[in-house]
């Protein structure tokens, strides 16, 4: 196997960001990108794709196009890890040794969790904006469907962009209204979690919206089966004693967000915690019992938002502490847990749900220019146009704008 000052395992959102902050930083180090992939996606781009604003093609890249310049990509998925050694193993056979290693493989999408639902996905109205190839089937289905009922699903914490399951939904609403077919759609809100949204700032808007657009909201209720043929959901509630029960739910269109879970590779490693993701330090991003591991984005075990505006932070933090640790120095900063999660409520306007660890808010805008509470058309703009700018040409490429990393205060 190859020798690397910086071994980076994932060529996703976190990867890339914190290889092209790198070697910005240190230009002439040897960087590892392990990536199996020979594509990239934005993913939060899929949302737009399912609500019939954004093509399909706009959300994906050659990975070849997004190495940064000085690192090298290894076209392979990584297999074992073996921190003591210092060594990954990788899908093709050979290894990589490094000085430090950077974790950042995503979230596992579990669809083989819901019995059912995998042979069920992209006929007879069932979809997710969760995967490429069916984000676009969810717009056509909501531009098809003239009654019956639509059913979206949220499966338990945690998951990638917790938002994204409702705004899937509001964007149907929205476009059922403006089409005046509304009174004809039964639409049902089903998640499994106890409340609509995790921070509870941002929940007064949204109920707004469910109610607006009739929505039949379904707490504590997990999506487990789906018969794709008969048009049929399974769900298991949690009632108000307590006491768990299952129910039958017909369809005409069910959009679903699978569960989500830490991937194998890392859960069965030696670097996983209690909850199979890398166990890192929540503000320096270091492992807690390896000091020459970092770990970043979904695949870290940090309780913050897990989305791509939350890489956006964490990106430089691990690049300037990965760096200080491959020279011996203390770490130098820290990162506060900031995620933020742009709510689609209807097409044009966007609550835009911005905290750090602890739930506590935290805007990018002043208040008087955009409050995050209250549905905005700014935010909207945002959404459809400066952040997959911001997104492509300025955290792949190491142009960190606004993220400035936040020297350590304290603790090292
Ligand atoms: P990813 O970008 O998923 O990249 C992980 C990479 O690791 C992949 O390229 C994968 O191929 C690779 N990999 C996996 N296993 C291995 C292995 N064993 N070895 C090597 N490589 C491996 N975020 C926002 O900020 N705002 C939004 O509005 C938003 N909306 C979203 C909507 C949807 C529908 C979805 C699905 C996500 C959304 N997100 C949003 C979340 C955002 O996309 C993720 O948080 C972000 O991509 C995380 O970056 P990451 O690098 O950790 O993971």
């Amino acid at each position: 196997g190859l020798t690397y000052d910086i071994a980076i395992i994932g060529g996703g959102a976190a990867g890339l960001s914190t290889a092209a902050s790198i070697l910005k930083r240190k230009p002439g180090i040897t960087v590892a990108i392990v990536e199996p992939s020979g594509s990239h996606y934005y993913q939060p781009g899929w949302t737009l794709v399912g609500g019939g604003v954004f093509k399909q093609s706009q959300t994906r890249r050659a990975e070849k196009k997004l190495i940064p310049a000085g690192a090298d990509w290894i076209q392979a998925a990584a297999t074992g890890f073996d921190p003591d050694g210092r060594i990954v193993h990788l899908s093709n056979g050979s290894s990589v040794r490094y000085s430090i290693l950077i974790v950042a493989t995503g979230i596992m999408l579990d669809w083989d969790a819901i019995e059912g639902l995998p042979e069920a996905l992209g006929r007879n109205g069932v979809t997710s904006n969760y995967r490429y190839d069916l984000a676009p089937y969810t717009w056509q289905m909501v531009q098809t469907l003239g009654r019956g009922n639509a059913v979206f699903t949220q499966p338990p914490m945690p998951i990638k962009c917790a938002g994204a399951p409702q705004k899937a939904m509001y964007l149907a609403c929205d476009a059922w209204r403006r089409r005046g077919i509304s009174d004809n759609i039964n639409v049902s809100f089903h998640t499994a979690t106890p409340g609509l949204f995790g921070v509870k700032d941002y929940v007064p808007a949204l109920m707004e919206y469910i109610e607006r657009y009739h929505i039949d909201l379904q707490l504590k209720s997990n999506l487990v089966a789906v018969d794709g043929a008969r048009q049929v959901a399974t769900f298991s509630n949690v009632g108000a004693d307590g006491a768990t029960t299952k129910s039958e739910v017909e369809f005409a269109m069910l959009h679903v967000v699978p569960p989500q879970r830490a991937p194998d590779v890392i859960r069965n490693s030696p670097l996983a915690g209690a909850d199979g993701f890398v166990a890192v330090d929540p503000a320096t991003l270091r492992h807690v019992k390896y000091d020459d591991v970092f770990a970043l984005g979904d695949v870290a075990g940090t309780s913050n938002a897990k989305t791509a505006a939350a890489v956006r932070k964490q990106a430089p933090i691990v690049a300037v502490n990965a760096l200080a640790a491959l020279e011996g120095r203390p770490m130098v900063a820290d990162y506060d847990g900031y995620g933020a999660c742009p709510l689609t409520v209807e097409r044009g306007k966007i609550v835009l749900a911005e905290f750090a660890y602890g739930g506590k808010l935290e805007p990018t805008l002043p208040k008087w220019l955009l409050d995050g509470r209250r549905p905005t058309h700014l935010a909207w703009l945002l959404k459809e146009y400066v952040m997959p700018l911001l997104y492509w040409d300025g955290m792949l490429k190491g142009r960190e704008l606004m993220v400035e990393p936040r020297p350590l205060c304290g603790k090292s």
